[in-house]
């Protein structure tokens, strides 16, 4: 067991160690998304809950501390922790008494209920003797009010209490709020060790997928639905795309699947206009490797001007894709401008 939740994080989970005697007021953790750095700072906050952890930190799993940690009911710890981050990882949210019944996106900062949940908290002793812990995330993603409370806390910091702050992006966290805390860099992983470790979860064309989200290895694993296209949705696109100058206007007019989400169409156009651009060039295409053979057969002949027209219709999409536009007569013109330029 070491404490360290991801192989690049054995020197920062050393550093969390090192202080767990000397514990600052607040402690900011900060590090590009898509790293695991919440996840770390986590289980340093279940270490120091932990009634017996390892030399090196880890939480040795079977105390009362380590079980109650775990179910989420140990009376030191409280989570002000954004809807949309304690979602996913089963962590406790309690929704505010105004919100409505049937919203459709989860609430991404955190409110003014949270941190003043944590006034009783923070007047009472701590139950186990030990260190009381506030784990706040996205300490970049904070309302102003709810931020205003959460610094009060911070300024007039009760006894033997820490606040541990995640921020995925430095630079949106208040000045007042970092100015208040001891700030700990996370470094993202090298490349390669981002690979290995994706490539050791089984994901399939790693590198490239690695490629798509800028390296960051859990990012990976983290779909936004309004970026993604449904498989079949997908494979319509792609069999049309296969087709080149083969496919008739009437193969895609009136075919166009009716209900998918523009961005995530866009998205999957530019990067087949990039791998068009790329193989035109003589590259091997990024994004689509099993697609080199149709790539090439629809290039043949096209003139530069008439791809590269297309590659803006492209770009034009992508910038228009936020605004309520009927998505599927956009991709229709789209496929059609396709079939025109390498006609
Ligand atoms: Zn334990």
């Amino acid at each position: 067991m070491a404490l360290a939740v991801y192989p690049w994080q054995v020197e920062l989970a050393r550093e969390l160690h090192a202080m767990r005697d000397r514990l600052p007021n607040g402690l900011l953790v900060y590090g590009p998304r898509g790293i695991g750095t919440f996840e770390l700072v986590h289980a340093f906050a279940k270490s120091l809950l932990c009634e017996h952890p390892d030399s090196d930190g880890a939480p040795c799993g079977q105390c009362k501390g380590c079980v109650m940690a775990r179910a989420y009911t140990h009376p030191d710890i409280r989570y002000v922790v954004s809807e949309a981050e304690a979602l996913p990882r089963q962590i406790p949210f309690e929704a505010p008494d105004n919100a409505s019944a049937d919203r459709k996106n989860l609430y991404r900062e955190i409110l003014i209920h949270q941190p003043r949940a944590l006034a009783d908290f923070l007047t009472i002793k701590s139950h186990q003797g030990g260190v009381r812990i506030v784990l706040v995330y996205p300490a970049d993603k904070i309302r102003a009010e709810a931020a205003a409370s959460l610094l009060k806390s911070l300024e007039e910091p009760p006894e033997q209490t820490v606040f541990l702050l995640v921020a995925d992006e430095l630079d949106h966290v208040l000045p007042t709020i970092r100015s208040r805390c001891r700030l700990v860099r996370a470094t993202p992983p090298s490349f390669e060790q981002a690979l290995a470790w994706v490539e050791q979860q089984g994901v399939e064309r790693a590198e490239v997928r690695l490629q798509e989200v800028g390296g960051m290895p859990l990012a990976v694993f983290e779909s936004d639905p309004h970026l993604t296209l449904a498989p079949d949705v997908e494979a319509h696109f792609l069999s049309v795309l296969r087709m080149g100058k083969a496919a008739d206007n009437d193969v895609i007019i009136g075919n166009v699947p009716r209900d998918f989400p523009l961005p995530a169409a866009a998205l999957f156009f530019s990067r087949w206009a990039w791998d068009l651009a790329g193989v035109y060039a003589g590259m091997q295409p990024r994004y689509f490797p099993e697609e080199l053979e149709p790539m090439r057969q629809s290039l043949d002949g096209v003139t530069p001007a008439k791809l590269y027209q297309w590659i803006n219709s492209v770009r034009d999409v992508r910038q228009a894709s936020g605004h309520t536009l009927n998505a599927r007569v956009v991709i229709e013109q789209l496929l059609l401008a396709y079939v025109r330029a390498l006609k």
